[in-house]
């Protein structure tokens, strides 16, 4: 259903203050699944019913129509904050009486007018929630956090109306065990399927005492979520650590400029900020020289949600664990992670610890040679020190330059972020036979002069495909990180509709007529996320709650996009040096491949601490669980080396605390990347390599378009005609394959 799609888009946006390993952001796509999960990601308190007559009679310029080219683009460029909250409001009402028209239908259940009906129902809600996602996440601000605050409890009091009316459960039921289903297409049965366990799965088949008690739940763990969200960003907003001139050794000059910058912003000028955020952290730890800086960084960083004070989050861990499961239980499960899989890819907590384990231990191993590798260079420094935590990406930088000699600022040279966008371009029309061009200024609104347009069509018939956005610089008010937002998605049941859809992400704005440089990892980065943009621009769905995707597969189109980064055409045309125009060098690509498996003990170590963390948490019996114990204890089981900590640790894990997306499913990243992988291969072994026609135009077909009205399991097997297997997964790690001799 559209509104619960939007619903679940708009607290994805809500709940990703924290960042996925590859794709620093997560999808803002459409979530999966049905009208419950909104219920899950949502908290329930009484609404306000404040719509005032004044304000009822002013059309709200955030429900109109979209206005303009594209069948309507949103009027990003006119949105004011104090029309939000009565958008929300007058939305949602009309919303409700949609759903209740559908419900109080006198005409017996059917598919169409009742599961199509939801479908249609929520398209003005659809049309306000892009502006929230926008000032959510690019234009963030106290104002804005404050209508956040309000509006959430009523968003998810909206989302427990829907999911919880008795009758309109019914009348799906009705429809899911007719004899009408048989007649449907496929993807209009799946679409029943999904439709009726989002409401079974979700608490519609309780009754009494337990309904109750389930959405008491639902509604606290929602403001928990809230809380959680906001105490990490109080954290990374409340902690700055300013140097002066002769702190900076080893820091490269970009980075001092970014921080000189940032310090000015903050009344500080003449100083330098490290920010307590991992764009900040994360290169301060591989330069800085200073190694009692290194720790504090690392420290404070690595604090977040967990100082004791107001913003702590261990409690509020604790109390999320067990709601989890008291809820779950409520249905029948076991534990959270039991439910929470049973609709992913993977299907069962075991299958998905299957997959950690056998990659663990491997990892471990190549943690302990990179660990001797990094003593041995402070050794022979004489640095007198034993490897701590603070000094991993320090000497790993170090190893890397003496034994990969890559040097990332070397690398940066070759990678513009404009020849970047236009690589992008060339593998989207390679691929998917996509045209990107510039729409000419002032044609489409935008919120930002840094926003640029793209209108997208297809390069063969010149039929529209849909309208793409660039937010690319970094700013205050901005969140973190890198992510993809659909603002309007695929449809056809009521005509074609044009897909609208942005990428954000975080570079240092460079002066003007400057070229923006950027690292191989947010090179990288910047083509997963197009990945995920193009994976909305492709979607040939028939019904918006066919657009959603499934937890552990949605990041794998994404990862595989990464991998035209490194491909002979892009790398011929648009990794040339910024001031000679030269392709970047043949051994400088070769060491880059030969330094891609660099520190992927480190990686996919700190990775996998999180990913199974996230899993024991949800398989446990919470009940008094103290987190800090919990973690250093699972942690030392699991023999994490001392040099390394968890990715995410848990009172800054956002992904599984700040909402229920990730819980239980952070282990969908490697899910993600052992189809990533395995699919890669697909294209090595075919004629024409990464642009062989056929298997691209399989590729489309199978794992883009069909987004989820096909099982995505069964989509992969048509694409490669078997199972994904973890084979090729560990030959891109470096890692030894299991069964290949020893
Ligand atoms: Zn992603």
């Amino acid at each position: 259903m559209r509104k619960i799609l939007h619903v679940v888009f708009v607290l994805v946006v809500l709940g990703s203050l924290a960042m996925g390993i590859a794709c620093t952001g997560n999808q803002v796509g459409p979530e999966p699944m049905t009208a419950a999960s909104a219920a899950d990601e949502m908290m329930t308190t009484p609404a306000t019913e404040s719509t005032d007559m004044a304000e009822a009679m002013e059309p709200n310029p955030l429900l109109a129509e979209w206005a303009g080219p594209y069948g309507g683009v949103p009027a990003f460029d006119t949105m004011d904050l104090a029309d939000l909250e009565p958008a929300l409001d007058a939305a949602m009402a009309e919303n409700l009486a949609e759903i209740d028209e559908i419900a109080n239908n006198p005409a017996p259940p059917t598919f169409e007018n009742t599961i199509v009906a939801m479908e249609r129902a929520g398209s003005t809600l659809g049309r306000v929630f892009p502006y929230f996602a926008i000032w959510s996440s690019n234009l963030s601000s106290p104002e804005f956090r404050e209508v956040q605050r309000k509006v959430t409890p009523k968003l998810a009091e909206f989302g427990t109306k829907i999911t919880q009316n008795e009758k309109l459960f019914e009348r799906v039921a009705a429809v899911y065990e007719s004899p009408e289903v048989e007649s449907l297409r496929p993807d209009e049965q799946r679409l029943v399927q999904l439709t009726y366990d989002g409401f079974a799965r979700n608490g519609a088949t309780l009754e009494g005492a337990a309904k109750e008690r389930y959405a008491e739940i639902s509604q606290r763990l929602a403001q928990l979520y809230n809380q959680f969200g906001n105490n990490v960003l109080a954290d990374e907003e409340g902690y700055v650590l300013y140097l002066d001139e002769s702190q900076l050794g080893g820091l490269p000059e970009s980075f001092a400029k970014a921080a000189a910058a940032a310090a000015e912003e903050r009344g500080q000028a003449g100083k330098y900020a490290v920010l307590n955020t991992r764009s900040s952290m994360d290169p301060f730890l591989t330069y800085s020289d200073e190694r009692d800086l290194r720790e504090k960084v690392w420290r404070t960083y690595y604090s977040r949600g967990d100082n004791g004070d107001e913003h702590d989050n261990n409690a509020l861990i604790t109390e999320i664990l067990k709601l989890r499961d008291e809820r779950v239980g409520l249905l029948g499960y076991d534990n959270f992670a039991q439910w929470r899989l049973e609709d992913r890819m993977a299907k069962t907590p075991e299958r998905a610890l299957e997959l950690m384990e056998a990659v663990w231990k491997a990892s471990l191993a190549r943690v302990e040679e990179e660990v001797a590798d990094m003593q041995a260079v402070a050794d022979e420094e004489g640095a007198g020190i034993t490897i701590e935590p603070w000094d991993y990406r320090y000497y790993a930088e170090k190893v890397r330059q003496a034994k990969y000699d890559l040097d990332s600022d070397e690398v940066k040279q070759y990678l513009q972020l404009d020849k970047l966008r236009e690589a992008m371009f060339y593998v989207a029309g390679e691929l998917f036979g996509f045209q990107f061009t510039p729409v000419p200024e002032g044609t489409v609104p935008v919120y930002h002069p840094d926003v640029k347009v793209y209108e997208v069509t297809d390069r063969d018939s010149g039929d529209l495909v849909g309208v793409w956005y660039l937010d690319p610089f970094a700013r205050m008010g901005k969140r973190s990180g890198a992510w993809a937002s659909t603002y309007r998605g695929h449809e056809s049941f009521d005509g074609d509709v044009t897909v609208v859809v942005s990428n954000n992400s975080n570079f240092i704005k460079g002066a003007p007529g400057e070229p923006v440089l950027v690292s191989w990892d947010d090179a990288e980065t910047l083509f997963h996320e197009f990945g995920h943009a193009l994976h909305s621009l492709s979607s040939n769905v028939a019904y918006p709650t066919l657009n959603g995707g499934v937890r552990d597969y949605t990041e794998f189109q994404s990862q595989l996009l990464e991998r035209w980064l490194r491909t002979e055409p892009v790398i011929e045309s648009y990794l040339v040096h910024y001031e000679t125009g030269e392709p970047i060098p043949a051994e400088l690509v070769a060491k880059i491949e030969k330094a891609a498996t660099f520190n992927e003990g480190f990686r996919t170590t700190e990775y996998l601490a999180s990913a199974l963390m996230d899993m024991e948490y949800h398989t446990v019996d919470p009940e008094g669980l103290d987190p800090d114990a919990f973690e250093r204890e699972t942690l030392a089981r699991l023999h994490l080396p001392n040099e390394i900590v968890m990715r995410h640790r848990s009172p800054q894990f956002g992904h599984i605390f700040s909402g229920e997306g990730y819980a239980a499913g952070y282990y969908g990243y490697m899910w993600a990347d052992v189809l990533t992988s395995d699919a890669a291969e697909a294209f090595t072994e075919a004629p024409g390599g990464f642009y062989d026609k056929e298997v691209a135009a399989r590729l489309v077909k199978y794992l883009f378009a069909p987004r989820n009205a096909v099982d995505p399991a069964e989509a992969y097997r048509q694409f490669r005609g078997r199972d994904a297997k973890i084979d090729a997964l560990m030959r891109d790690r470096g890692f030894p394959v299991p069964g290949d001799g020893d």
